[in-house]
């Protein structure tokens, strides 16, 4: 079950969409957000700790974008320098949603109830059933979530093929099979197209980063 261990259970209710899940993407850009929040919610979205594990530490679990610390869950959402840039102003977003609704809960939280609400953010709230006012709030806060893990995600994929400097080279077109199956940042599909700029690519649609 550690692949289910972000999710609020208490949210799972048979026959019954999580309350996460019950809002529609406003766009294409929007559904390839929820795409990847999704892994993080089911534990599916591979950092370097996960890959050292996974090969018994045959392989390093150092974080490939600041080369400080393990790259684990934590230090990839509220630690890691690297990401800091693109974390920061969006994380102040957040404080300020959940601010409206929960006062000075956020301040309250240690780095690991903080993980677990931006990936969850149903565990702000102490209950089984949310009132549609609610529902509402939580869609807001969620959102902004949404917006920190894409980024985040998106930010550190660029890292990795500034430093490895081989996607300039390899067309839209021509990338290949084993590429399109997988990559070193999550597993959420990008691409780099000739002009510099970035596609994420998966069966709901691609977008512009
Ligand atoms: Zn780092």
């Amino acid at each position: 079950m550690k692949t289910l261990q972000n999710l609020n259970m208490n949210m799972v209710k048979p026959r019954k969409p999580h309350p996460l899940l019950q809002q529609q993407a406003v766009s294409t850009y929007d559904a390839n957000r929820q795409l990847l929040k999704l892994k993080f919610m089911c534990g599916k979205y591979i950092l370097q700790s996960d890959r050292a594990s996974f090969s018994k530490n045959k392989v390093d679990d150092t974080c490939r974008v600041c080369y400080k610390s393990p790259e684990t869950l934590q230090h990839m959402v509220l630690e890691c320098s690297g990401l800091s840039a693109v974390r920061d102003p969006i994380l102040r977003d957040i404080e300020s949603e959940i601010e409206k609704s929960f006062p000075c809960l956020w301040q309250s939280y240690t780095q690991d109830q903080k993980v677990t609400a931006l990936i969850e953010c149903t565990v702000l709230y102490k209950k089984h059933k949310l009132s549609k006012v609610e529902c509402q709030r939580l869609h807001k806060i969620d959102f902004q979530c949404r917006r920190l893990f894409f980024t985040l995600h998106t930010k550190r994929f660029k890292i990795f093929e500034l430093s490895k400097g081989a996607a300039s080279a390899r067309p839209l077109n021509t990338i290949s099979k084993s590429v399109c199956s997988g990559n070193s940042a999550g597993n959420l599909l990008i691409t780099k197209e000739p002009d510099g700029c970035y596609n994420s690519v998966d069966p709901l649609g691609s977008s512009r980063l």
